[in-house]
């Protein structure tokens, strides 16, 4: 049996006609840099997060971008975030001339740890950034008391999150802004690069919205700078298909989620992740800790099984950020889970029988 880590094409499958005939209108009506596909689509997003404002632009990472450079972040600021995530959310703060500030991790959920915001704030912090990792919500309470209490902008990480909750709001509605990716692999992937910022504060949409096309307003003039930050009108018509498909799609991975948990109960060697009881996972990964996870690693290879690291090195450590001077054992947990976990298929057409061949294959790498 070969099992991919993410089957997009047992995805597309079943919708075919529908993204093509989606592709064909764009096609045929020429219009290809936002008009009403993207105009539809931001409607529909902010209906379906329950954000007042959605903003389509043209990647989660610039969705980071955006969102920082409309917040007036830059040179002499510090964005106080996580070591344990996709690059983009450290890289985008440092891009702009900011300082990431790096708190470790809760070594169940590998979300930030938030009992360890409060004393990483100084005078010069600007903005929390937390990351909805793998899909499950940061815990947000303290994280927008603490911003309260201090005038923090909290930017979302929720590039994992499209659809995730917390108590009973959604990943990217609860703080500041929202930023989302639908890179293919997310559970909302379009066909090719994507992303989208949402926000309830009006005029900060406004200055996202003007920044995402170079600080124009109106044509030709510019009272400020911006950049070229668009979603294509094409991604926007497929996304549409696929938005329809989402909440089904996150129960399959939650379905998915509960058959490995399972699987794996008795077996000590592997610890399964903790979703904590006031979140919707939406599972992006399904990533599990085993200390021998290089033997998985390889039985899993073996056994033509996808499986990835997410993420082999922890930022702090990356060559590019030496300069902000952490040395090994900074963050002892991130550096721990970036050695010790590993993720499994978890997409939503995974058969129980493909399932259950994974689950097997890992058991027994680690009896
Ligand atoms: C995917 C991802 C991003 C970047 O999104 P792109 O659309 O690939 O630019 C940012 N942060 C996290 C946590 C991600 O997983």
């Amino acid at each position: 049996m070969n099992i991919p880590l993410l089957d997009l094409k047992a995805q597309f499958a079943p919708m075919r006609a529908e993204i093509m005939a989606a592709v064909n209108d764009v096609f045929e009506s020429q219009y290809f840099i936002l008009g009403p596909q993207v105009a539809a689509f931001e409607k529909e997003c902010a209906a379906y997060t329950g954000a007042p404002h959605a903003l389509g632009v043209s990647s989660g990472t610039d969705a980071l971008v955006l969102a920082l450079m409309a917040l007036g972040i830059g040179p002499g600021d510090e964005v106080i975030t996580t070591p344990y995530t996709f690059f983009a959310t450290a890289g985008s703060v440092a891009r702009l001339g900011a300082t990431p500030v790096f708190v470790d991790i809760d070594p169940r959920t590998y979300n930030m740890d938030v009992s360890k915001i409060a004393a990483a704030i100084t005078p010069r912090t600007k903005a929390i950034m937390p990351v909805h990792l793998y899909g499950q919500c940061v815990d947000m309470d303290p994280v927008l008391a603490l911003a309260r209490t201090h005038k923090l902008f909290v930017i979302e990480d929720a590039a994992q999150a499209i659809g995730a909750r917390y108590k009973d709001k959604q990943a990217g509605t609860l703080g500041t802004v929202g930023c989302f990716s639908f890179f293919p692999s997310k559970n909302l992937g379009g066909a090719g690069d994507g992303g989208l910022v949402t926000t309830a504060d009006a005029a900060l949409f406004e200055k996202m919205k003007q920044m995402r096309m170079h600080g124009m307003e109106p044509k030709y003039y510019h009272a400020v700078i911006g950049g070229n930050f668009r979603l294509d009108a094409l991604q926007a018509a497929v996304l549409r298909v696929k938005l329809n498909y989402l909440n089904a799609w996150h129960e399959g991975r939650r379905r998915n989620a509960a058959n490995y948990d399972a699987a794996f109960a008795g077996c000590a060697a592997i610890v399964t992740p903790k979703v904590r009881p006031d979140c919707y996972m939406i599972y992006n990964q399904y990533v599990i800790r085993v200390p021998q996870r290089d033997t998985v690693l390889a039985a899993l290879k073996a056994a033509t099984i996808g499986s990835e690291v997410y993420y082999p090195v922890a930022l702090h450590q990356q060559k590019c950020f030496a300069y902000l001077g952490h040395a090994a054992g900074a963050f002892p947990e991130s550096e721990r889970a970036a050695r010790e976990t590993l993720a499994l298929p978890i997409y939503p057409e995974l058969t129980d029988e493909q399932l259950h061949y994974v689950a097997e294959t890992g058991l027994t790498a680690v009896r």
